[in-house]
């Protein structure tokens, strides 16, 4: 008799992604038998975990990448920005129904209310930095944001960017309704809460290769330990920067042409409290020519266990790896006939990204501090640290016969219906709700279809846009800043 254990699904990767998609499969059906198997010894310690992102809740409230000025002048268009909010919306009102069922704790241990703001610097930026302004202030999501050139106004909002500025044109935005996020807490209680619902969580286990079977589902076969099988009817794979390769190992067509190119990231971090004390926000600025949208430098209140320190970076690397505890084969072995084509011609095509990355790499960490004194000037080098955050898998996608560069989120899922995986790192954590639920829209169409009002409880405003009904958007703020305590 075949011994494999058999399970209705397997979750590659504990991370928040699988965390995520498992508690909707767990609330709509829960007779599901699920495993999640994760490579290392516990959850969320790549991406997710709290030091290897920067714990933004991306609502596209301070991000600039998210809407780019026009190119004469006229007023930027706030939609991608809108969607961008629409989708951490989502996340809010899912997060706020896990704390009032207990599957979250305390919104303190993972969630936190820190202004967002925008800084920039010179005159055309300035110029650009007031119409976004013009165009969000009247936006319903984007309510109560605030501008101003003035010094003494900004100081008051953060003394750090001020202290020690000689006199320049600068401009800033804050808005009230950001947050710090710390999403490896919140991906460990919610995988706690799995296991106590009869979710299996196998761990130290690295899955090698998916196979089809015969009876439609799949083999997951484990190289560490070595050769261990289990089967499932449907597998997610929420292995981050490996979920290419678990892509390209099930062989589905749909992973065709694509690959994933590494960006490391570094962060300059500080605890002293007299430093620390005297900056509460996330100022997110304008990126560097050639820079990713990622790279978009930022000084940040981070909030783990109760205690705040600031970060500034990131400052982008490369490694081949495509996971932080990965390996240097992964970029090289990720090279396939079907995807040789697209990575060159990104490489050709992005020749200012490159540029960049050798840049950012060849950076002492005195160089780096020159970076951290654009925004704060008064900065001394002895206060801060420099440490590597997580590896981002920015993902490669077919275009044509050629490949382009996307640093988006991209679910990959085959027609079948019994796999699908995601690959890219951002807007990540944040919109991690709404992109699970895609994924359990195309892998359980007929799920989705007879609980919508199940859904609905979860998330009121499920397949409803937000931002174009200000009494909805209004209340979903409301109601959502006082179900995670974002309200003090
Ligand atoms: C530097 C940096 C800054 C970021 N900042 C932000 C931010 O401010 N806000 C935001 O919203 N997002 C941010 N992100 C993105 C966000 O962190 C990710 O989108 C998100 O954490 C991805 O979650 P995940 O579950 O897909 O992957 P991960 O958290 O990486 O989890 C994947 C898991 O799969 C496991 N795994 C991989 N391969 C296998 C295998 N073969 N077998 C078994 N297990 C496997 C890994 O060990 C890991 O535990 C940032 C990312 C980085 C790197």
């Amino acid at each position: 008799m075949d011994q494999t254990p058999r399970y209705d699904y397997v979750l590659i990767g504990a991370g928040i992604m699988s965390a995520t998609y498992g508690i909707y499969l767990k609330l709509l059906k829960p007779e599901l038998n699920i495993a999640i198997i994760e490579r290392l010894d516990s959850p969320a310690m790549e991406s997710s975990d709290v030091w290897n992102n920067a714990g933004t809740g991306h609502a596209a409230l301070c991000e600039l990448n998210y809407m780019p000025d026009s190119t004469d002048g006229s007023l930027p268009s706030p939609k991608k920005a809108i969607d961008i909010n629409e989708q951490f919306v989502f996340s809010r009102q899912l997060w706020s129904y896990f704390v009032q069922q207990g599957i979250l704790d305390d919104p303190k241990t993972f969630i936190n209310s820190v202004p967002h703001m925008t800084f920039v610097r010179g005159a055309k930026d300035v110029d650009y930095l007031r119409r976004r302004h013009r165009v969000l202030k009247d936006e319903p999501l984007f309510e109560g944001m605030e501008y101003s050139e003035d010094f003494s106004q900004i100081s008051q909002w953060t003394p750090l960017l001020i202290e020690g500025r000689d006199d320049e044109v600068i401009a800033a935005t804050k808005i009230d309704s950001g947050t710090d996020v710390d999403y490896g807490e919140m991906t460990r209680q919610m995988i706690h809460w799995l296991e106590e619902n009869g979710v299996e969580l196998i761990t130290n286990t690295d899955v090698s290769r998916l196979r089809k079977l015969q009876d439609g589902g799949w083999e997951i076969k484990t190289k560490n330990p070595r050769n261990i099988y289990f089967a499932a009817n449907k597998v997610f794979v929420g292995a981050g920067g490996y979920a290419l390769k678990m892509l390209q190992s099930a062989g589905i067509e749909e992973a065709k042409g694509y690959g994933t190119f590494p960006v490391s990231g570094h962060f300059l971090r500080t605890d002293n409290p007299e430093i620390v004390k005297q900056h509460w926000a996330k100022v997110y600025s304008q990126a560097a020519v050639g820079a990713p949208p990622m790279s978009v430098p930022h000084l940040d209140t981070r909030l783990v266990n109760g205690q705040p320190s600031l970060l500034f970076g990131p400052f982008a690397g490369f490694n081949l790896k495509f996971l932080k505890s990965g390996s240097f084969l992964d970029l090289p072995m990720s090279i396939r006939p079907a995807n040789l084509i697209p990575y060159i011609s990104v490489a050709v095509n992005n020749l200012g990204l490159l540029k960049y990355l050798i840049t950012e790499i060849l950076k002492s960490k005195k160089k780096k501090f020159e970076g951290l004194r654009e925004f704060v000037p008064a900065a001394r080098e002895e206060d801060w640290e420099l440490y590597e955050a997580g590896q981002r898998a920015q993902v490669i996608a077919p275009k044509g016969k050629l490949g382009t560069l996307q640093f988006g989120t991209q679910v990959i899922s085959a027609s079948d219906k019994t796999i699908a995986g995601l690959l890219g790192a951002s807007p990540g954590a944040s919109v991690s709700a709404k992109v699970m639920m895609d994924v359990l829209s195309q892998l359980e169409p007929e799920m989705v279809k007879a609980n919508t009002e199940e859904i609905r409880k979860m998330v009121p405003s499920f397949q409803k846009p937000v931002n174009s009904d200000s009494t909805l958007a209004k209340k979903i703020l409301q109601d959502t800043a006082k179900a995670l305590d974002l309200t003090k």
